[in-house]
């Protein structure tokens, strides 16, 4: 940590945030110009609140050195973190599409969409059995009944299952009938539903939230990291702004920034990035150029009569193309669908 100090900062004022400092634990190095004096604090303390030093007397500014996160971070862990579902990675050269619809309407609708991921080459179907809506007159999912017809319809297909946990008393149902679990955005920072998926050793696939930092989000990775489970990645998918012409804003920048302050695999989602189907196709080509490890789509074959996200859903035939289009941008990049 770094203190600058006011430069009329008194000597008394000086030698009492020193005294804090090292109360803290700290190392002191101390460094005085003609006008300022720079005090180096030494150690890692991982929970810090900076703001106990930046409120003392005397002090300018606070900058942390190192990052709050550890477990997450690049220096802990140099090589990329590859998870791995049954025959499927995810953080390595191959690029895992997710595909389904938002909610599992009924067993035919998980049937037939389940068959155009498989029919797209792609290994991973998704679709919500528990949905968070922001309005508690919309449609809730079909709870256990839905995870029971998607397993099946992934069973059938050779497919691999995500869909969202939302509170922990579903945690073990929803590990009898899925391969990963999501934590939605709204999710993000409901730490005790992410500490307990932490101790599980079922993959998480984290969702930033809505008006969450990055450092913010990497610190819920932090949480369930530190709990015992390694396969934890990330899901940009797009944060709220000013922006009216676009459901959310999809902060494509996240994806090499993670990258570098972090091991973990980064899944990009462009349906809820953009809330519209005409502009989640362009987003998914420039995530998979951006360095996404992983691309999850909304899916329908009926979207007028969607339960839930039908204005974003591709209908199969434009995900075929895309799956096409992506590949040709993975192969650019020394990169492969999957
Ligand atoms: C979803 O994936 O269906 C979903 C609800 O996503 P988010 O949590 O990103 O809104
Ligand atoms: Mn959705």
């Amino acid at each position: 940590m770094v203190v600058i100090l006011e430069n009329n900062a008194t000597e008394q004022q000086i030698e009492n945030i020193v005294k804090h400092l090292e109360d803290y634990g700290f190392q002191i190095h101390r460094s005085s110009g003609v006008q300022r004096t720079i005090i180096g604090a030494i150690g890692v303390k991982p929970g810090f609140d900076t703001r106990k030093v930046k409120i003392l007397d005397g002090v300018s500014d606070v900058y942390r050195v190192t990052a709050p996160f550890k477990l997450a971070s690049r220096s802990f862990q140099e090589g990329n973190t590859i998870i791995k579902v049954k025959d499927v990675e995810i953080g390595g050269t191959s690029i895992a599409m997710m595909a389904g619809p938002c909610s599992v309407e009924s067993e035919d609708q998980i049937f037939r969409l389940a068959k155009v991921v498989a029919e797209s080459g792609s290994k991973i179907l998704r679709g919500g059995a528990f949905k968070p809506r922001s309005s508690p007159y919309s449609f809730q999912g079909m709870g256990e009944e839905g995870l029971k017809l998607m397993r099946a319809a992934a069973d059938e297909y050779g497919l691999i299952v995500i869909t969202e946990v939302m509170e922990i008393s579903q945690i073990e149902l929803i590990e009898k009938y899925a391969d990963i679990f999501q934590v939605g955005a709204r999710n993000m920072q409901n730490f005790s539903l992410i500490r307990e998926l932490g101790k599980t050793s079922t993959p998480i696939m984290l969702k930033r939230g809505l008006s969450a930092t990055i450092e913010e989000w990497l610190m819920s990775a932090e949480y369930m990291l530190a709990q015992g489970n390694k396969d934890i990645m990330l899901c940009e998918r797009g944060i709220r702004t000013f922006e009216t012409y676009t459901r959310n804003t999809f902060d494509l920048s996240a994806i090499p920034v993670v990258h570098k302050k972090s091991h973990l695999p980064v899944v990009a989602d462009p349906s809820h990035a953009t809330g519209f189907r005409d502009q989640v196709a362009p987003m998914a080509r420039a995530a998979v150029a951006a360095g996404a490890d992983s691309i999850m789509i909304e899916i329908h074959d009926d979207p007028e009569n969607a339960m839930s996200d039908g204005p974003q859903a591709l209908l199969p035939e434009e995900y075929k193309t895309l799956v096409q289009e992506l590949n040709l941008i993975a192969n650019a990049i020394g990169r492969k669908l999957l």
